[in-house]
């Protein structure tokens, strides 16, 4: 397992998971924080990042394998936690997919029916 997490001390998200910035928690472990969206898009929201500082997915490499296979896992536990059945997992990559915070996150969207395709 992952001790030695890598953090960016401007990152808005390392900052979060770190506790230097206050949010809303609902999951901690060694390598994950969870906490929830500050402007929800669903009546669920909640944001899964590693604490490694990833930019974004397309910068994860081979060595990140077992962390993502675990992130999965973490969302899957956060998913049954908010008592969501049905949920919607996004990763926006890059500023075109919509990604605005560049440190690898999951959203976990519940509690609303959802379109498909994307918008
Ligand atoms: P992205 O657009 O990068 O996929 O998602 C970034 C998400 O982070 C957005 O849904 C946005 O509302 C959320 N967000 C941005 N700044 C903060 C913050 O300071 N605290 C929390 N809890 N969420 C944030
Ligand atoms: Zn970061």
């Amino acid at each position: 397992m992952t001790t030695a997490a890598t953090t960016d001390p401007t990152c808005l998200f390392c900052r979060i998971a770190r506790r230097e910035i206050p949010s809303t928690p609902v999951y901690e472990d060694e390598e994950f924080f969870a906490f929830r969206d500050i402007a929800p898009k669903a009546p669920t929201h909640v944001l899964v990042v590693p604490k490694k500082h990833l930019a974004r997915l397309s910068e994860a490499s081979p060595s990140d394998a077992p962390l993502l296979a675990r992130l999965f896992l973490v969302l899957a536990a956060v998913a049954k936690a908010e008592r969501a059945v049905d949920y919607r997992l996004v990763v926006n990559n890059g500023a075109d997919a919509g990604q605005s915070v560049d440190h690898l996150h999951v959203h976990l969207l519940a509690g609303r029916s959802f379109s498909w395709p994307p918008g």
